[in-house]
């Protein structure tokens, strides 16, 4: 029997191979086709039972199948995972975009809707058939035919003009390169990069050294090359990417020493007209579907419940925020000029003066931090705050792997398994970056009872050296943290229907709230300090480290939260007030939000919305404030725990850990996110707690 259709437990890491999936997806599909086709029948009932239930098991199976095999080529990459990946995928995705256009899928929906079953089935499985049928409403399903031509037409030139978009901003920043051929022009640069962007001017037979405008060459430039002109140089040729000033007067490059690439006398990649054709047919596309504009199509799944909620939410915390960044501007202006004669703070100056400035206050290394934290302890101390939060065991437990340093876990309640968890912590060659958490098995109601959740935890993590445990830094405790939030997410679930289990059907705004919120504990002295053991003389951290990082982590706080309100505020305005066809330019528009709410105001020949690819081609359209809507949502929940740690003595109170657990990862996506919130805090979404936690306190 084929491994991959075996559903009755873990899936068979021991047995699945390449060979077996094309087999078991190509079979799953017509499984499913058949399937489908048999359901969208009108002339049988649209029940829950017959009707919603067959095609929630039916997807179940190919999305497990599926998972899997996407699984193994995120954490196994080789040759043969990644050719039957490939092979399979564009089946999977025609499959599922055939669902999503099936009107006959769509009409049986509404008619369970406005059956007399409706009002008697649970609240989980109301909203399942809500979300469906406003899934299907937002891809035009209930357009006039005549319409929906035109629709479709839109959706594609959509995606062309985003491809676009991204493409030009990619062929803009690889166009232009700094050839520095002085070697005294590197101080400040750290070595590393300075070796790297060596090795990159000897692949082209050039003397010297390249910088570029990718994120490991042109971030540190920015951050420590003493030298003014080179930054000056890179600065004007990365902030007009992609525009119209992309003809602007670098050629020459920085001067003495520096030279930039010819092709950075190029205009071809101009991103300027696609961004005005998109936000026309984003408007087009929000006139179709009977709202005002874009902002409402995009929020209309999400949790925030208007444009104009949005807008005041950004608009209080820049205010709250702009006395501490003008603050931040002030300390960062007079340090540069007392230590280093600088009157005039320019852009290219800014990342680099508040470099040596962060150095001068807090000079701590994230290396001598990672000696206090090796891996024993730190899972140790993770694993506690979760027992003692939701009275849960952690127990390890055996399943078959696909790689022998894979760990395997269970979550245990009084006796009762509650679910299972993979965790895969280090680095390989073929595992794909970043970290991230994954579902292997749903909490759903099943015909045997109730089949309990299973995660996947990854991590890039460097592994063991020699006979010593792997050490993290405290970011990758933090990235732990963060993903091991989702996972209980995932893993706490109570909710007895798939589509709206764990992160299921959670709003796009609203899922990041456990992650986020769990990532405040390892900044909690209690848990972290108790977490520390000195590699080499099991020492725990010192308190006056300590403070440093924590006086670090909020260091020039005012200054990003008003970049961010800036970025979240534009891209708001834009789809919501800015009319495509009227007289205001796009960056006239920037020009008013900057003067709304920035502390520092770039030169004029900046062009941020020509490279602003979240919202022209990453799906963020109208969803960028999403970002700050999260971290709010997650420091004000871990505000209760502070609460409780006045009550209690601990801020692992299990109290509070309790009621987290029932109102908000119990309940996953069976009900909308912000009367979860509700339910916990017994208010709406505060603020406060998350400008507290950056350091922006007020005198009074
Ligand atoms: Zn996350």
């Amino acid at each position: 029997m084929n491994p991959l259709l075996d559903f009755s437990g873990l899936p068979r890491f021991d047995a699945i191979q390449p060979e077996h999936v094309a087999p078991a997806i190509m079979q799953l599909v017509a499984v499913n086709r058949a399937l489908v086709e048999r359901l969208a029948d009108p002339a049988k009932p649209a029940s829950w039972a017959g009707f919603v239930a067959p095609l929630i098991d039916g997807g179940e199976q190919l999305s497990r199948a599926w998972g899997i095999v996407g699984h193994l080529h995120s954490v196994n990459d080789i040759p043969p995972w990644r050719e039957a990946y490939n092979a399979m995928l564009p089946e999977v995705t025609r499959f599922h975009s055939e669902l999503g256009q099936n009107l006959a899928l769509f009409a049986k929906f509404k008619a369970l809707r406005a059956s007399s079953e409706y009002a008697a089935l649970n609240p989980a499985q109301r909203r399942i058939v809500d979300n469906d049928i406003r899934d299907f409403r937002l891809s035009g399903a209930e357009l006039a035919e005549a319409d929906k031509p035109r629709f479709q037409a839109i959706q594609e030139e959509l995606a062309a003009l985003g491809a676009k978009f991204s493409e030009n901003l990619l062929d803009a920043t690889n166009a232009y390169a700094e050839y520095v051929t002085e070697e005294d022009l590197l101080a400040g640069i750290p070595a590393d990069v300075c070796q790297a962007a060596r090795a990159a001017a000897q692949k082209e037979n050039k003397a010297g050294w390249k910088f570029t405008l990718h994120a490991p060459s042109y971030g540190p430039v920015m951050q420590y090359a003493d030298h003014r002109p080179l930054r000056a140089s890179m600065y004007r040729a990365y902030a007009t990417r992609a525009s119209e000033q992309g003809k602007a007067d670098y050629p020459q490059g920085a001067g003495r020493g520096c030279k930039a690439a010819e092709a950075a006398t190029t205009t071809h990649f101009d991103n300027s007209p696609l961004i005005v054709q998109i936000l026309k047919l984003h408007a087009e596309e929000a006139r179709m579907l009977g709202y005002a504009n874009y902002a409402e199509v995009s929020l209309v799944p999400k949790m925030a419940e208007s444009p104009q909620k949005v807008a005041e939410f950004l608009r209080e915390i820049a205010a709250k925020a702009r006395p501490f960044a003008e603050r931040d501007v002030a300390q960062l202006n007079e340090f540069a000029e007392r230590e280093m004669g600088l009157k005039t703070m320019e852009s290219w100056d800014l990342a680099w003066a508040s470099e040596k400035l962060k150095q001068a206050r807090f000079s701590f290394s994230d290396e001598e931090v990672k000696h206090y934290l090796p891996e024993p302890q730190v899972l140790q101390g993770l694993f506690s705050v979760i027992e003692k939060l939701f009275g849960v065991a952690l127990e390890p437990d055996s399943a078959p792997v696909w790689h022998p340093d894979v760990r395997f876990f269970r979550i245990v309640r009084n006796g009762q398994l509650i679910g299972q968890f993979y965790l895969d912590l280090y680095a390989r060659d073929e595992k794909r970056g970043g970290a991230w958490m994954d579902e292997a098995i749903t909490r759903r109601r099943i015909a045997a009872g109730m089949q309990t959740p299973v995660a996947y935890l990854n991590c890039n993590f460097p592994g063991p050296v020699g006979n010593k445990p792997a050490c993290f830094t405290h970011d990758e405790v933090i990235t732990l943290f963060h993903e091991c939030g989702h996972g209980l997410h995932h893993l706490l679930s109570q909710v007895e229907e798939l589509p709206v289990s764990g992160i299921h059907g959670v709003e796009w705004d609203a899922v990041e709230l456990p992650s986020q919120f769990m990532e405040n504990f390892c900044w909690e002295w209690e848990v972290l300090s108790g977490m520390t053991h000195h590699v080499d003389s099991g020492e725990t951290l010192p308190r006056a480290l300590y403070d440093k990082m924590l006086a670090a982590k909020n260091f020039q706080s005012g200054m990003a939260t008003l970049r961010q309100i800036e970025f979240a505020l534009f891209d708001l305005r834009l789809h919501s007030e800015y009319d495509p066809h009227g007289r205001q330019s796009v960056l006239e528009l920037l020009d008013e939000v900057r003067r709304e709410v920035a502390v520092i105001v770039p030169p004029p020949w900046q062009r941020f919305p020509q490279s602003f690819s979240h919202i022209f081609a990453g799906g963020y359209s109208a969803g960028y404030y999403s970002y700050k809507w999260a971290e709010v949502l997650s420091a004000d929940a871990y505000e209760a725990f502070e609460e409780g740690s006045q009550r209690s003595g601990s801020v692992l109170d299990a109290a509070t850990g309790e009621k987290f657990w029932r109102e908000i990862l119990a309940v996953g996506g069976s009900r909308p996110a912000l009367d979860s919130f509700r339910a916990f805090r017994g208010r709406e979404p505060r603020v406060d707690a998350l400008l507290r936690h950056n350091g922006m306190i007020s005198a009074q």
